[in-house]
């Protein structure tokens, strides 16, 4: 009985991976087990850390420590595209901060393919690096006039945009656009630098002292210098309080078979975004379909999100190769921060869902700071700018949190059916999952980071944080941040 009703709810006869997953390094590095003084210390091993290493690398006493594997953060969950046509950024930065703003972002984000592509071919890292043709489109008559407005921006850069009018939908197009495997990408860099990267390592607080960051592990604790932090979400509120900058946003990806590769890329003018992108390997050819994109806050039923996805791509269940949810941090402003956040104290996050360009250019800028070079788009990333869409975000993303937290109490137990189940044990929540073999996983399912509810993420067999991102396994190992603690039920 149980099993019937849980087949309507999810997809069959797939994984729950990214498409990239089986490619990941999987053999670790060793872990950080006795006291280190350091320089340097980089919290965090994704595109971000690990560029902002190959930086440094050259720098003495340099080291990043990454709570899982190399790579296994948000990266493994992207698309994969390395673009500067990123829906209508340009109108949007136009209209809500000013002209400059946008022609600056623009230049970063050329100047980060370019800083992608310099790397790729100086250390020849072969990871399906491919130029392809990127579209921005719409079957809607009202963004007609936002879609020619990202045209004439882009034109007034310099830039040659095709536009096209077909009867069911319009797009403009650009030709210096690449895809890219993310993941051979970072296991290149990992064996690249594999001398300064400690795995299985995860930071749980940091304390000043003396002018120095002591960071404290488990059993461990690393002084540093300088610190940065390159971990997505930071798993300390003050001094950066990123929850009351930011929200959340959740996509849902399928990957299909498909019988050739159009050497394309695509995303909607506006969110809930439909974005696609296509991957060949061994002559075998697969395209992304994204859709379904919601702040956490707003929906939390997973399974219906993925049917989502199947439907609006009309996605038959034979061609699924995977599924995978992801999620990253949106600002208010749509720009990342990146920046210091107090003396020797360095940050970059809220990629807005371009974290490929705007990872790899962090990883340049945070290695200028920590040199004391000159660093460029500086004022552009700044963590001191404070805008009028900054600062009406401050609210809405007070009032997300709440809804997300009362939400999430409230909706769970109606949704599951029959697995999992809840109760109370000692005055704890625990949430109970019966898998296939009957086995029970019992986990406690208040998040340890801020005290929200959990969901039950059907489809990847996760406990999922609404507020803030955090994820937890069946049995209750947490597999993102920022929680640094698990939810294994203690007896
Ligand atoms: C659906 C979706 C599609 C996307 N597609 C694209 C795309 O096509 N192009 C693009 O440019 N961007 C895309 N992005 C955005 C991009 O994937 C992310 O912005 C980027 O991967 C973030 O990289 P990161 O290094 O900051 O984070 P991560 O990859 O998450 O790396 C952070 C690492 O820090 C580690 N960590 C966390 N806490 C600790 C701790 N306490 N101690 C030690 N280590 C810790 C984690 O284990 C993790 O490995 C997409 C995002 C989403 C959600």
């Amino acid at each position: 009985m149980y099993i019937n009703i849980h087949f309507l709810h999810t997809l069959r006869m797939v994984k729950p991976m990214s498409l990239w997953e089986k490619d990941l390094n999987k053999t670790s590095l060793p872990r950080i087990e006795n006291d280190k003084d350091v320089e340097t210390l980089i919290i965090g091993g994704g595109i971000t850390g690990l560029s902002t290493l190959y930086f440094l690398q050259h720098q003495q006493n340099t080291i990043l420590v990454e709570a899982n594997l190399c790579g296994s953060g948000v990266t493994l969950k992207t698309t994969g595209k390395l673009t500067y046509l990123q829906n209508t950024i340009y109108t949007d930065l136009t209209n809500n901060i000013d002209y400059e703003t946008a022609v600056d972002y623009l230049k970063s984000q050329k100047y980060a393919i370019c800083l992608a592509k310099k790397i790729i071919e100086k250390e020849h890292i072969d990871c399906n690096l491919e130029q392809v043709d990127s579209f921005v489109f719409t079957n809607k008559k009202k963004e007609i006039k936002k879609l020619k407005s990202e045209k004439e921006f882009l034109e007034s850069q310099n830039i040659k945009v095709n536009w096209e009018e077909k009867k069911d939908f319009n797009s403009i197009s650009v030709s210096d656009t690449f895809v890219f495997h993310p993941i051979k990408y970072t296991n290149a860099l990992k064996e690249l630098l594999k001398d300064k990267i400690y795995e299985q390592t995860k930071i749980l607080k940091i304390k000043k002292h003396q002018g120095k960051y002591i960071c404290y592990g488990k059993n461990f604790k690393i002084i540093a210098k300088k610190v940065i932090v390159a971990c997505h979400y930071p798993f300390f509120f003050y001094p950066f309080c990123l929850p009351l900058k930011s929200h959340i946003e959740k996509s849902y990806m399928i990957a299909k078979k498909v019988t050739k590769n159009p050497k394309i890329s695509g995303i909607t003018v506006s969110n809930p975004a439909l974005s696609f992108r296509f991957y060949e390997e061994n002559k075998k050819c697969y395209q992304i379909c994204l859709a379904s994109s919601h702040k956490t806050s707003k929906d939390q039923n997973d399974s219906k999100n993925f049917r989502i996805v199947k439907e609006k791509y009309d996605i038959k269940e034979e061609d699924i190769v995977s599924v995978w949810s992801n999620v990253d941090i949106i600002t208010g402003d749509k720009l990342p921060f990146i920046g210091e956040i107090k003396k020797n104290f360095y940050i970059a996050t809220g990629f807005n869902t371009w974290g490929m360009t705007n990872g790899i250019l962090a990883g340049e800028m945070l290695s200028k700071f920590v040199l004391k070079e000159k660093v460029p788009f500086k004022n552009l990333f700044t963590l001191k700018r404070s805008n009028f869409y900054q600062i009406k975000s401050f609210f809405g993303n007070m009032i997300g949190s709440a809804i997300s937290f009362i939400g999430s109490k409230k909706h769970q137990k109606e949704w599951y059916h029959e697995n999992p189940t809840f109760l109370k044990i000692k005055g704890k929540s625990v949430g109970i999952y019966t898998d296939e073999h009957n086995k029970k996983h019992l986990v406690y399912t208040t998040c340890p980071h801020m005290g929200c509810s959990l969901i039950f993420n059907e489809q990847e067999k996760t406990w999922d944080c609404p507020c803030h991102s955090s994820r937890f396994s069946i049995d209750g190992k947490c597999i993102k941040g920022p929680s640094t603690k698990d939810i294994s039920y203690k007896d």
